[in-house]
């Protein structure tokens, strides 16, 4: 060990505590560079085929975030600017997903997706309640359906709230939420169904619409009106322009309310979401609060009080730079990539497709059955991450659990990079291949980023 050491300095640097406040001060330089070179050692952004986060925006947008990086968004009266430019940003949102009347939408920018689920849930949760008291019936028990393929945030809403999680299993004949048996979950105390635009797990569309058609079913035989939220966190961004032809959005009567990160495929740098409700009526009063504003009020609901406003005026930049023309040609060369790199890996061999990228940019795949036992998608993982590459592999949720897959996410996809991946995937498949007995470590570690 201390042969890496080459002088006593290094010792003392070591020796720096690192879980408690330094008694003393340090040149700013010196600080830099220990925090800059930690950083370093991050992973790369460019090889990170795992997240869906914003990892590059062009140089106008990191002039405006250094310009606009001391905003606080809770300061409307401060910045009335930045106030006015996140409503023209969800505006634009409820537009783009055809709210009959943006007018009486409503909507607010997050911190992300998560942030904007806890406050759709909330709302769908308090409409639930409000009914249920008027009608002099008891509200101790909500729950909220969705498919076992949901995002984490959605089990963290019902965990945090006291709402019982319906997970609704995929299987063969099923593999996403798609109104089957959903009548099977619905009850009086059902709070709203979420329906993904955007599988984390597969990247694949739910069929909003077929799920809409099992509530208005469900309708007719009970009388139980059951609303319907969209977790758009990627599809949000990518339908509208990828798949202008499939309504999933508020051009579904029950759909009331829809979330998106702004960091995900809107394209800016982490954290940012928005949440829109079709109308007014879907957000319950008692959950807005009100700030000082130009010496009037403001309309406000958030989790958080204080929280940066820069990157809903990247959201905004973006929106005038791109527009519907720019979305739509960045996406759509997002998407080439996907399919073409999905297709050469569905052309190895070893693997099956178990979605190909079509909808949102991600792909995933398996093992064929019967194939070499020596060596499984965990090992692969880990081989394409000593070449720098983060490919997570995990198994499918609840339903489908036996089969594990491995995804890729496509962000501003670059031909260039997807040549050097297949290289990389290539060698390292065919080293696998030419094992002449199994990989003895059991099933390693892979982080999985839902
Ligand atoms: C990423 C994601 C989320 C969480 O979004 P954050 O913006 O990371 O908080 C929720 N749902 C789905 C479907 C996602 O893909």
């Amino acid at each position: 060990m201390s042969g890496t050491f080459s002088s006593s300095d290094d010792f003392d640097d070591f020796a720096e505590p690192w879980y408690t406040l330094p008694e003393g001060s340090m040149p700013a330089q010196t600080a830099y560079e220990i925090v800059h070179e930690e950083a370093m050692l991050d992973g790369n952004a460019r090889l990170n085929l795992a997240t869906f986060v914003g990892t590059w925006m062009d140089e106008h947008a990191n002039r405006l975030y250094a310009e606009t990086f001391d905003k606080n968004m809770i300061d409307k009266d401060e910045y009335p600017k930045t106030a006015e430019i996140e409503t023209r940003c969800w505006r634009i949102l409820a537009d783009l997903w055809h709210a009959p009347d943006p007018e009486h939408a409503i909507g607010t920018s997050t911190v992300g997706s998560s942030e904007a689920a806890m406050l759709a849930g909330l709302a769908l949760m308090r409409r639930w309640r409000a009914r249920r008291r008027e009608a002099g019936l008891p509200t101790d028990r909500p729950n909220l359906i969705m498919s076992a393929a949901v995002q984490v945030c959605w089990e963290k809403f019902c965990n945090y709230w006291d709402v019982e999680a319906r997970l609704v299993p995929v299987s063969h004949e099923h593999p996403a939420l798609d109104g089957h048996g959903l009548e099977d979950f619905v009850d009086e105390n059902t709070i709203g169904v979420v329906a993904i635009m955007g599988v984390t797990y597969t990247g694949v569309y739910e069929p909003v619409r077929a799920i809409a058609a099992a509530l208005d079913r469900i309708q007719d035989a009970t009388g139980l009106d059951v609303p319907l939220h969209v977790d758009g966190a990627s599809g949000a961004m990518v339908a509208p322009f990828l798949q202008p032809e499939i309504a999933w959005d508020f051009r579904v009567e029950r759909v009331v309310s829809i979330n998106t990160s702004g960091h995900k495929y809107g394209l800016v740098y982490p954290g940012l979401g928005w949440v829109v409700w079709r109308s007014e009526e879907h957000l319950p009063e008692d959950m807005v609060f009100r700030v000082s504003y130009l010496g009037g009020d403001m309309p406000t609901l958030a989790l958080n009080f204080s929280r940066p406003g820069a990157q809903v005026l990247l959201q905004y930049y973006l929106f005038l730079r791109l527009g519907r023309e720019g979305y739509t040609a960045v996406h759509s060369h997002t998407r080439a990539v996907a399919l073409y790199v999905s297709g050469e890996i569905a052309a190895m061999g070893p693997f099956e497709l178990v979605s190909d990228g079509s909808d949102i940019p991600v792909f995933a795949w398996r093992l064929k059955d019967g194939h070499n036992p020596n060596w499984n998608l965990y090992h692969l993982s880990d081989k394409l991450r000593a070449r720098g590459w983060q490919v997570p592999a995990y198994p499918l949720p609840e339903g489908l659990e036996d089969i594990t897959v491995q995804r890729i996410v496509v962000r501003r996809g670059r031909r260039a990079v997807a040549r050097d991946f297949l290289e990389d995937l290539r060698a390292c498949v065919d080293y696998l291949e030419a094992l002449d007995g199994p990989i003895p470590v059991e099933r390693t570690s892979s982080a999985f980023h839902h």
